[in-house]
């Protein structure tokens, strides 16, 4: 039912002329599109993959403001982010939670810990108190506070606070395409862009639909790059020049059992001295990450990479027994783009900015987006609106609220339904949240629909697969709205159960079948069997 959603964008994007094109579904092209469709620009998006199938599925999942920075004494970027942290904490607060992160500082480490400690009460100065104070903890309070680190070397460590996306990265991402969908934006997975070319005025962009191999033309006034890593490479193709560039470092995260029941970030300094996380993933534990300069962006995770995660680990942590790559339950790799200047030295590139850059070619109305963090994508949302204006594009809306949750009475409203209907009662054993909180969360004010699909048949609040926290309803409504095309968009993106459930557990699912049935109807056979065969 859902590629019919995409069928039909796929022939709009051929038929009608937009304001902007978007290329790229990342979290910088998402953005883009609902700040300009929610400000009534007639926009459209594509992307080559799934949206959020590049790094924006790949992050650790922090809306941070960089507290790492300090060090570099980045202080004019650390306000930038914490600002940037603080208005997506107030726009949407059921996904951009509040964590303690516990960290631990070994002895011998480059900074005493109490040095450490007053770095994170400017962060919390600069971050205008908008979290928890921190703490400091002394180094017999460590074990105490949490038994699972190991504490022979501890020197101390202190507790500060950030934030991260509960849901995870591709979900937050996916819920900006659909808003922009709400606004009218005509977005399409599985369109690549093979180019683009001025002809008229206009830019006549050349696209493929990567399902069925068909090619079109899209016909814009101004075009939005937002390949992400393949910035540059689509900008190539389009004979667009820029003064950035990017250059490219990898990063890999483990997802392995909960190592503790403490639902917090336990941070500490890696062997080669970066930051280094134990994040909370629902159920389990998401443990990163690496910063290896790479000169191609298709990077994949090698057993390298594993070793040093879990070595780390193992190092930090009294676990018994050691993690081995057996407990690896899922893996995350993708690139950080880094936006430089093609003439500066490279030499320091682990030092590089992470600031987005938003290159404007006004003549030929062409924007690239260089860069930048999923923690500042509103700020993107918002400059490239600006630029668009700038470039002569009638904005109707300009003022319209585009971005966060429904406001306070529709949550309220909400919320008293759920009560009256017990919906929390009706929540699976094993889940992590109740279930009101979980459809809020992810669905806003499309929840409304869950609650009448539950009054109308309650069966449907069954999980489909066991631990995966997804009921039949929400994958119902899943094949309407999220445009799924292949069952890993749903099992990786739309929802993390790739990332919490083991393969091996997924595959004989029973549930599996029936998801694929909902999701799918007549082509369900094909896309269970194109998804195992996808498989390791
Ligand atoms: C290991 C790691 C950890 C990170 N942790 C954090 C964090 O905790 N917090 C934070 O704020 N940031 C974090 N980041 C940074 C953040 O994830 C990225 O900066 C951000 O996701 C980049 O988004 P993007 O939209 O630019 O790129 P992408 O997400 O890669 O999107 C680009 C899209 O363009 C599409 N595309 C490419 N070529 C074409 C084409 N020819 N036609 C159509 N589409 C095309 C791709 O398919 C892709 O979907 C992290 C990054 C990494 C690698």
């Amino acid at each position: 039912m859902t590629v019919t959603l995409r069928n039909s964008n796929v022939e709009k994007l051929g038929e009608q002329e937009f304001d902007v094109l978007i290329l790229g579904g990342g979290i910088n092209g998402a953005v883009a599109a609902a700040s300009l469709a929610g400000r009534g620009v007639k926009t459209a998006l594509i992307d080559k993959g799934d949206f959020a199938g590049g790094v924006s599925s790949s992050s650790s999942n922090l809306a941070w403001g960089g507290i790492k920075y300090l060090e570099t004494l980045e202080f004019l970027l650390v306000n930038k982010l914490c600002k940037s942290r603080n208005e997506l904490m107030r726009a949407y607060p059921s996904t951009v939670k509040e964590i303690r992160f516990f960290t631990t500082i070994q002895r011998g480490f480059r900074f005493w810990p109490f040095f450490v400690f007053l770095g994170s009460v400017l962060y919390w100065i600069i971050g205008r108190f908008a979290t928890k104070a921190p703490r400091y903890i002394s180094g017999r309070a460590i074990e105490d506070r949490e038994p699972v680190v190991n504490s022979t070397k501890t020197a101390g460590g202190l507790e500060y606070s950030d934030c991260y996306l509960y849901d995870n990265d591709a979900r937050f991402v996916f819920n900006f395409i659909r808003k922009s969908l709400n606004y009218g934006c005509i977005a399409a997975n599985y369109v690549e862009s093979m180019g683009a070319r001025r002809q008229g005025g206009e830019w006549i962009t050349a696209a493929r639909d990567v399902i069925t191999g068909e090619t079109f033309d899209i016909r814009s006034k101004v075009v939005v790059n937002a390949c992400g890593p393949y910035v540059d490479a689509v900008n190539r193709l389009s004979g667009a020049r820029t003064e950035y560039h990017h250059l490219f470092s990898k990063g890999i995260h483990l997802i392995v059992d909960k190592v503790t029941d403490n639902k917090r970030v336990l941070t500490f300094f890696a062997s080669d001295g970066r930051l280094f996380f134990l994040i909370p993933m629902g159920p389990k534990t998401c443990v990163g990450t690496t910063d290896t300069q790479v000169d191609d962006p298709a990077v994949g995770v090698t057993d390298e990479d594993r070793d040093f995660v879990l070595s780390n680990v193992n190092a930090l942590l009294d676990l018994e027994p050691p993690l081995t790559r057996a407990d690896i339950i899922a893996e995350r790799v993708g690139v950080r783009p880094l936006a430089t200047r093609r003439e500066s030295a490279t030499a320091d590139w682990v030092q590089l900015s992470r600031k987005h850059v938003i290159e404007a070619d006004e003549a030929t109305r062409h924007l690239s987006i260089f860069g930048g963090k999923l923690t500042d994508c509103l700020n993107v949302g918002k400059q490239v609106a600006q630029w668009v204006q700038r470039m002569g594009i009638d904005v109707p809306e300009p003022d319209n609220k585009w971005y966060g949750e429904p406001g306070g009475d529709l949550r309220d409203e909400f919320m008293l339904q759920a009560k009256l209907m017990d919906l929390d009662g009706m929540t699976d054993p094993s889940s992590s949240e109740p279930l009101s909180e979980r459809f809020w969360r992810r669905y806003g004010e499309s929840a409304f629909g869950l609650l009448e699909r539950i009054r109308e048949d309650e069966s449907c609040v069954e999980l489909l697969i066991e631990n995966a926290e997804y009921t039949r309803c929400e994958i119902e409504l899943a094949a309407r709205r999220e445009m799924i095309v292949k069952l890993e968009d749903f099992m990786r993106r739309r929802s993390k159960i790739e990332q919490v459930v083991r393969w091996e557990d997924i595959a004989k699912a029973p549930g599996l079948q029936e998801a694929c049935d909902i999701l799918f109807e007549e082509e369900a056979q094909e896309r269970l069997r194109e998804y195992l065969e996808g498989q390791p």
